[in-house]
């Protein structure tokens, strides 16, 4: 794994793009606090990472899902993707709902977890990153929060 340097000089974790796991709920979302250690740590976030080599975005953010809260891959129906792009370094959203009761656990780079009102979002201290694509206009990833 390595930072990656897009086409306006800004440094990306993860040397092939990343992807992350936006699982919503009845109007709520899964988000992750982010481990104070980590890249960003004390904000929230959806769990997600640096994709591996071979790996498609889907499968990385799987991956990481289950590796940072414990969520099985054949627990979730994926129902879309959304692309943020940044000078030719792609971020990957993998939209998905839960199929019936998921358990989520607090693993590797997760503090805590909170299944959280899509309106309450943004009271919480969010990764910038994240926070961008929540307040895009329009955004694919709270219409999809909102009507799940
Ligand atoms: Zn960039």
């Amino acid at each position: 794994m390595s930072w990656a340097t897009c086409y306006h000089g800004h440094r990306h974790w993860g040397a092939r793009g990343a992807a992350g796991l936006m699982l919503a709920d009845r109007g709520r979302v899964l988000l992750q606090l982010r481990a104070h250690w980590t890249h960003q740590g004390g904000t929230w976030s959806i769990p997600g990472g640096a994709r591996e080599r071979g790996e498609s975005a889907v499968q990385a953010a799987l991956r990481e899902a289950r590796e940072e809260v414990g969520i099985a891959a054949d627990a979730v129906r994926v129902q879309g993707t959304h692309v943020a792009s940044c000078g030719g370094w792609d971020y990957t959203t993998v939209l998905a709902a839960p199929i019936g009761t998921v358990r989520v656990r607090n693993l590797a780079e997760t503090e805590r977890h909170a299944w959280v009102p899509a309106d309450e979002v943004l009271a919480l201290p969010l990764h910038p990153a994240f926070s961008r694509a929540w307040l895009a206009e329009p955004s694919q990833l709270r219409d999809f929060a909102a009507s799940a």
